[in-house]
């Protein structure tokens, strides 16, 4: 199949990810590849016959470059025999590099000049996803709207031979894809009809396959959990906002925010959740009550009279009131400046929004979806529909392309009939729950909002293990819910050990306010497990009267919590509701997919290997070992891996072998082998900490090191604890919000059944001591006990991980198995 990919309508951050992706998965399974320069415009013009005639001549040439090294080199002759034909004639196809130059012009005499359609090899698309924006370049195109243009550019992919298309872009431009792929039979009669294709073009031709990925910082998209670059964008967003937080503090000034999003409110909802704003305005949901000045001014005026010396306003772009008059943040700060006398400015993020480097999350699963689209081509048959590739949480999954375009359109229109209801169920349960969670946090409570006095808990908070990013938002969000309802929010310092040192005080929701971007842990935390004194543990909760019990930490959390379920037997003051949010840089607790801090600490590990691997290309032939932590769990190698484009990985799930090294060593001197002259690059290997006992980092290092010679040297950087520290990512601050908000229901409900029992002998019911999980598309609370049975408690981790494939993906993406001919 020859199959192209465009970028189409705003650019967003992953959409190179996507084209990488997409580019080596349709290598990987024998296609011939194209990208489309310029989006649907590049179809359009497609390529001058003079350009066509060159791109052939470079494709030829660069083809018999690749065969003529395979011939005179004695390594690559030994290993021809073996070496995947197709690879090595895909490795390197044309001028993929110019698109990565930015030139696009005459370089070498090589030209993109009248190409838009181009062929790209394996190679052509190397380290893409490193780069913000996209390389293939985006445009609006009229003529493709107009059916003369959508023939013109039927035609154009005739003549390359194409008929299956990725597209990557927003609402728009999967619409046009949906046209065009019901018009395709239409279009390509009236091609034969004029004599421009032939009758047997006509046949061979007759379905247009078509998938979708959805490029939007907006996060706009029904039926998908997010779209490619809103991650990022919100990265943008949440570094203003914390950069703004520090200046707006000193000068005790108010701030009005704009970000992106005409019609959808995400990232100005997720953007006050992360960075703890006080007021919001989004285009779905406008303020309740006309006026809005009034309400907003009461909020902000109450934050100010308990002491708060900044105030943050975000206003989406496309945010209006109850008769969808814009608000506007100039207006916002003019109310600010004239009715509470706050010395107010007004921040325009504008397009820093849309460019940058891609955080994790934005080169992880675009390259997820690119791989499921290729499949979903060469799955498509006539009488399938056209797919969109969406998320549900971690999980990649195929929507009708049609069904979603129509829901996100439903949106906008509910928005205009001002039926904002409507507009906020379509956007989905999450949606709905993160502004409901926003409200409960930013507002101070009266005792309107506080429950009877019986129901009211008293709630001891402790973090155990390592830090992990996203800890302290956690307990912001909890002490701010508590005091919200009426409970009290008791702090434990220093885990087990403070709380048999007497280290326990209540939390103020002024106190906790900064604590959202906060790494670390603010309450300070370590290994010690309730194990070192049950009884006196025991006695410390009956002193301090606790009624309800949250821990936030890793592997160490959950056996703290299995320990006090189990002490339930002896001790009654441990018949109270205890719940365990995994926060862990590890990713080491079972059943969940997703710990708090896993995300900042790939993002951690993406900031490092890209420096590093930009000081490896700077000397050319250098191969880094990176050593990176996560104990006997192997969630940060390979995903860490799949970010960065490592060449190798190693986990302590599959640890390291003799054998393995032999061939990972053949496998990189045959990578450098045919690397184009003076083009080597810098590679990536990662490596867990506990990965091998035998063969070390820096054993590995010295080896490559030794065997390499002359292709390429090797050297080792170890990540230790820089993995944990640092600002947590607006990701891990939001799940934070989103799960501390669900444990802070799971030990109401408890709660009250424990209150139903009456006062004597309350005996709590096993379900009552859960681990909160994300378990692809849903959260769910998983009993201790039944955790038990999922864990590998020498190892500690769970008996099985959702992410093993993304090691051999890793390598897949590298073409190891066909450098290797074990394909
Ligand atoms: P963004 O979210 O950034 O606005 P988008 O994909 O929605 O991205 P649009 O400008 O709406 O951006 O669409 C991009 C391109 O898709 C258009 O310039 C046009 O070429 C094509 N397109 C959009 N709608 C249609 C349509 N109904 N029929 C054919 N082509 C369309």
């Amino acid at each position: 199949m020859k199959i192209a990919i465009l970028t189409s309508g705003g650019d967003s951050a992953g959409m190179n990810a996507v084209v990488r992706s997409v580019v080596k998965a349709g290598i990987l399974k024998g296609c011939e590849m194209f990208v489309v320069r310029e989006g649907y415009e590049g179809l359009v013009q497609g390529n001058t016959a003079a350009a066509e005639a060159h791109g052939r001549e470079i494709n030829t040439l660069t083809e018999a470059a690749v065969e003529a090294k395979v011939v005179t080199d004695p390594l690559l002759q030994q290993e021809a025999s073996r070496l995947d034909e197709k690879l090595l004639h895909n490795l390197r196809f044309g001028d993929g590099d110019l698109l990565k130059d930015g030139t696009c012009e005459f370089v070498g005499g090589r030209s993109l000049k009248g190409r838009y359609i181009v062929r790209v090899g394996w190679d052509d698309v190397r380290g893409w996803f490193s780069e913000g924006g996209t390389l293939i370049g985006t445009a609006r195109s009229m003529t493709f709207k107009t059916p003369e243009g959508r023939t013109a550019a039927a035609h154009n992919m005739i003549k390359e031979g194409i008929d299956a298309l990725v597209v990557c872009g927003g609402d728009g431009s999967l619409t046009g894809a949906d046209v065009f792929r019901r018009e395709w039979p239409d279009l390509i009669r009236s091609l034969r009809d004029k004599g421009l294709i032939t009758e047997e073009k006509h046949a061979a031709h007759a379905h247009l396959k078509i998938v979708g990925l959805v490029g939007s910082i907006d996060n706009d998209m029904c039926l998908t959990d997010l779209t490619i670059g809103a991650p990022t964008a919100l990265q943008r967003i949440c570094e203003a906002i914390d950069n703004i937080n520090s200046t707006a503090y000193s000068h005790s000034r108010a701030f009005v925010i704009e970000v992106m999003g005409r019609d959808c409110g995400w990232l100005a909802l997720m953007a006050g959740v992360a960075g703890g704003a006080d007021f919001i305005f989004i285009p779905e949901r406008p303020p309740k009550v006309q006026p809005w000045e009034d309400e907003m001014c009461a909020q902000i005026h109450r934050h100010r009279e308990i002491g708060k010396r900044k105030t943050i306003v975000i206003v989406a772009e496309g945010a209006h009131d109850k008769d969808l008059n814009p608000i506007r943040v100039d207006y916002v700060k003019d109310v600010l400046r004239e009715r509470l006398g706050l010395d107010t400015r007004v921040t325009t993020l504008g397009h820093t929004q849309r460019g940058g480097r891609p955080c994790a999350l934005d080169r992880i699963m675009p390259t997820l979806q690119g791989v499921e689209a290729v499949d979903a081509l060469l799955e498509s048959t006539p009488e399938t529909p056209s797919y969109m590739i969406g998320l549900h949480e971690n999980k990649v999954v195929r929507v009708s392309l049609m069904e979603a375009v129509a829901k996100t359109r439903s949106v906008a229109a509910a928005v205009r009939a001002k039926d904002f209801d409507k507009a906020l169920d379509l956007r989905g349960p999450e949606f709905k729950e993160a502004l409901d969670g926003f409200v409960k946090v930013s507002a101070i409570a009266d005792e309107s909002t506080m429950l009877p006095e019986e129901k009211r808990m008293r709630v001891g908070i402790i973090h155990m293990g390592a830090p992990a990013g996203g800890m302290n938002a956690a307990t912001r969000t909890a002490v701010r819910y508590c005091i919200r309802q009426g409970h009290t929010p008791l702090a434990i310092h220093n885990g087990f050990r403070g709380l048999l040192d007497d280290n326990v005080d209540e939390l103020s929701w002024l106190g906790v306010d900064a604590w959202m971007n906060r790494g670390g842990s603010e309450l300070g935390t370590n290994r010690a497990l309730p194990s070192i004194d049950l009884g006196g543990i025991a006695s410390k909760f009956q002193q301090y009267q606790l009624e309800s019990f949250m821990l936030i930490g890793g592997f160490e959390a959950f056996t703290a919590l299995l320990q006090l379920e189990e002490g339930r037997k002896y001790y009654p003051a441990f018949h109270i509701p205890m719940v365990h949010i995994p926060a862990t840089i590890s990713n080491n607790v079972p059943m969940t997919e997703y710990s708090l801090g896993s995300d900042t600490s790939l993002n951690a590990l993406v900031d490092a290997c890209d420096a590093i691997k930009q000081s490896a290309s700077a000397s050319r032939n250098r191969v880094f070992v990176v050593e990176t932590q996560g104990g006997n769990c192997g969630y940060l190698a390979a995903l860490g891996g799949l970010a960065v484009g490592a060449s190798l990985v190693y986990t302590p799930e599959e640890g390291i072998s003799l054998d393995m090294l032999r061939r990972d060593v053949r496998f990189l001197k045959t990578r450098y082998k045919l690397d184009p002259p003076g083009r080597s690059e810098g590679r990536l290997v990662i490596r867990n900490e506990n990965s091998s006992g035998v063969y070390t980092t820096s054993m590995i290092t010295k080896m490559l090191g030794e065997e390499g010679d002359p292709l390429f040297d090797a050297r080792s950087a170890s990540l230790g604890h820089t993995l944990q520290g640092g600002i947590p990512s607006p990701t891990d601050r939001a799940r934070a919000a989103r799960l501390s908000l669900k444990c802070m229901a799971f030990l109401e409900y408890h709660h009250e059944k424990l209150l139903a029992q009456g006062h004597k002998h309350r005996q709590a019911s096993p379900e009552s001591a859960a681990i909160i999980t994300i378990q692809t598309s849903s959260v769910k609370m998983v009993p201790v006990q039944e955790m038990v049975e999922h864990a590998d408690m020498k190892n500690r981790r769970g008996k099985t991980a959702w992410w093993t494939d993304a090691k051999d993906l890793v390598e897949q993406l590298v073409g190891k198995p066909q450098f290797l001919g074990m394909h």
